[in-house]
């Protein structure tokens, strides 16, 4: 969370004040402008707002028709949702290896191709775009669908295209993490009409038969789905978040290049796919060796070692580890008879270049709120 304040508060008054606290029918339509507003700023055909990033990720492998019997390649690293999206429509996350930008490293990825893939899962991890370029090639020559989990990079770019709006769709999430947030919040946004029709459908799928006219023009069939729907609050307050979206990214942008200058001389920079696009929410510190990584961060008594993150690197990915993808066993995909045979083979120690390349990162915060005082303070402190 960056920025929050009275424009929130009058958001939140103007849908009290209303009295029209559901998104569908009448009323200002809150969640509906906030689609509309989110798709004309990030140029896709279609966005559908929802109570998570996780919910968009899901709601996207459904529309994409994956499921029992399907792979789908997720990175080493990246929080535990991504891997778990995969496990909630059947299908098996297979882990692959990072590389030096600290994303999914394409080459990895070819390697882990098999005939069961489906699906890529890039993910923008700390705003850190992933090689696009060479992702969306070599999911074209194999004929796979590329999800963007752009949960961490709301507002990021590469090659001056906005991340989640490169793939075949892209997934936000709005938590109070994140880039801009309502709390909870995600989006699904995709230029794929029946990826979109599908994921309308699953992530709302009693409202959307009975209230308003969200399936007038839909042709895809209907199927039970789940209930990802959120009221005016989320809408009303990410209309006001998204507003503010251009201006945080360019403090943050601001904050981090002025802190860089006054520390390239000592520290070396962890490389990126696109140093400008990024989020720029985090200045990267790269260390030769862990120890010198684990020295610094003792020396300054800050920072944060992305390795000790908890559910962000896949080794701590206790219920994909140990394989119990579901409470009851039928809906196990682990268990189930058409995932036998698939890349289900974890082991703690299976991507050494994810583990060797986060034990010797550092990640320095950077704060879009500071001014140059702060910022010249800080850098002291991270030079002491
Ligand atoms: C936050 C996050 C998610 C999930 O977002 P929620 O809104 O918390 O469901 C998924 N993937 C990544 C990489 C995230 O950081």
């Amino acid at each position: 969370m960056f920025r929050i304040g009275q424009e929130e508060i009058d958001a939140c008054r103007r849908v009290i004040e209303s009295k029209n606290l559901f998104k569908i029918n009448g009323g200002v339509q809150e969640v509906h402008m906030f689609e509309e507003e989110l798709k004309a700023k990030v140029g896709t055909d279609y966005a559908i707002c929802m109570t998570s990033g996780k919910a968009a990720l899901i709601s996207a492998l459904i529309g994409m028709g994956i499921g029992p019997g399907d792979e789908v390649i997720v990175p080493a690293y990246t929080y535990i949702a991504t891997a778990i999206a995969v496990t909630a429509v059947g299908a098996i996350p297979v882990i692959a290896e990072i590389d030096e930008t600290l994303t999914l490293d394409p080459d990895d990825v070819e390697k882990k191709i098999s005939k069961h893939t489906k699906a890529i899962i890039p993910v923008h991890i700390q705003g850190f775009p992933c090689n696009l370029d060479k992702l969306t090639a070599i999911a074209k020559k194999h004929g796979l669908y590329l999800l963007e989990d752009a949960c961490q990079s709301d507002g990021g770019k590469y090659h001056g295209k906005y991340l989640g709006t490169i793939g075949d769709a892209g997934a936000y999430s709005f938590n109070y993490f994140k880039v801009i947030t309502a709390g909870e919040g995600g989006a699904l946004v995709t230029n794929n009409r029946p990826i979109f029709e599908r994921g309308l459908i699953y992530h709302d799928s009693s409202a959307i038969a009975y209230f308003g006219n969200q399936l007038e023009t839909v042709e895809s069939e209907q199927f039970c789905g789940t209930e990802f729907r959120v009221s005016e609050f989320t809408g009303a307050i990410l209309r006001e978040q998204l507003k503010k979206l251009d201006s945080i990214i360019d403090d943050l942008h601001k904050n981090r290049a002025y802190l860089k200058d006054k520390l390239s001389g000592r520290f070396n920079f962890i490389k990126s796919n696109d140093f400008d696009g990024d989020c720029a929410t985090t200045l990267a510190l790269w260390f030769d060796t862990a120890d010198e990584a684990i020295a610094y961060q003792k020396h300054i008594g800050g920072g944060t070692r992305p390795i000790e993150t908890g559910k962000h690197v896949y080794s701590n990915w206790t219920p994909i580890m140990q394989k119990h993808g579901a409470f009851h066993p039928a809906f196990d995909p682990f268990k189930m008879e058409a995932n036998q045979g698939l890349n289900m083979n974890y082991a703690p120690d299976m991507c050494p270049k994810c583990l060797e390349y986060l034990s010797r990162a550092v990640y320095i915060g950077v704060d879009p709120n500071m001014n140059e005082t702060q910022l010249d303070d800080f850098a002291k402190f991270l030079l002491k």
